[in-house]
């Protein structure tokens, strides 16, 4: 029997609620009164991350359907499926990944290392698709491996990404909302703005649909990590009226709640751009604190970029993990970071 939230199948990888740490040195060097860093990477599975919240609802999903097999679909260095693997483990299904290539990149670090390495040992059946810049191409070759498993005898569940799809993933997100809402009450302190990376979307509209379905207004910006701003924000506009749908509501969110900002992207999806090489020097080297090229360092950009212009905020940050990727990017970070070469 697979337990219901939200109306929903829920299975459980992680249940405590993730700590509010402040960066007094970092808050300091980017003009904040505060920064406050909500340690979603620090969510136990395989290194963690936002997805072990999304992947309680998909795998609740795969129980519920009684699969034993579970396919997705995700570029070479996806912290998705790598939480994936870790999470089919913990309830005894097979898993299949499908790894995209969608970065321009040759090199053997970043195919080879990081979240790949840990596919490997995590003992997911790997696959490879060429053409990664096409979602649809990409979810029919995934649609194809599955009815290949289903012939032999498997009952398969795909993790349904197309934005066609209801997010279940965002209902994680609603969790971490929630969370957030009774930190707050508990601590007293209401952040000025919280900074997020919007990428498939469900983190970004679960987070935001999340904190005004509870009547709590804090703005938030998330921060483009996949495709530009003029595309992303009609995405995270659809996932939230998706949620109303599954939840039969109105939605909570009123005009201007969802703000993107795409400023940090270039130059594209899994590159670091200047802006985001400096962050992940400033947060290492003030607080120790390790952040991703390819997502939470573009986050991080984007925050401290609003701390700059408008200085003296309480600004509060989601990380949502990504740390392996740090080892798939071994000779970028140490040429672009360090100034040195292997
Ligand atoms: C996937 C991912 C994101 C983006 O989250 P979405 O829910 O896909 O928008 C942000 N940070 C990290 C580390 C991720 O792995």
């Amino acid at each position: 029997m697979v337990e219901q939230r939200h109306g929903f199948p829920h299975a459980p990888l992680w249940s405590h609620a993730t700590p509010l740490e402040p960066q007094p040195r970092l808050a300091k060097a980017i003009g904040a009164r505060s920064v406050l860093i909500k340690r979603d990477d620090c969510n136990g599975l395989a290194f963690g991350g936002n997805k072990v919240r999304q992947l309680e609802y998909y795998i609740g999903d795969a129980l519920s359907q009684g699969a034993d097999t579970v396919l997705l679909t995700g570029a070479v260095q996806s912290n998705f499926v790598r939480t994936a693997a870790a999470a089919c483990n913990r309830y005894g299904l097979k898993c299949h990944i499908q790894l995209e290539d969608r970065v321009p990149k040759d090199d053997r670090d970043y195919n080879s290392s990081g979240n790949v390495l840990l596919n490997e040992l995590l003992g997911a059946t790997l696959h490879y698709f060429n053409e990664g810049g096409d979602e649809t191409a990409a979810d029919n070759k995934l649609a194809e491996i599955a009815e290949g498993l289903r012939q032999q005898g498997a009952k398969t569940y795909i993790v349904p990404m197309h934005p066609s799809h209801n997010p279940l993933g965002a209902l994680g997100y609603i969790d971490c909302a929630a969370e957030l809402v009774k930190q707050f009450e508990t601590s007293g302190n209401v952040p000025d703005r919280i900074f997020v990376g919007s990428g498939s979307g469900n983190t970004h509209s679960g987070l935001i649909y999340g904190l005004r379905k509870l009547g709590c207004q804090v703005p938030v910006s998330g921060i483009c990590v996949r495709r530009s701003a003029n595309l992303q924000k009609p995405r995270i506009e659809q996932r939230c009226g998706q949620l109303a749908n599954m939840f039969q509501e109105t939605s909570p969110l009123k005009p201007g709640d969802i703000v993107i900002d795409g400023a940090f992207l270039p130059p594209g999806y899994g590159q670091a751009g200047p802006d985001t090489i400096e962050a992940i020097k400033l947060c290492a080297q003030m607080e120790g604190l390790v952040l991703d090229p390819v997502y939470t360092a573009k986050v991080m950009a984007g925050l401290i970029a609003e701390s700059r212009r408008n200085p003296n905020q309480d600004l509060l940050f989601i990380h949502s993990g990504g740390g392996p990727a740090i080892f798939a990017y071994a000779n970028d970070l140490r040429r672009s970071v360090l100034g040195t070469s292997e």
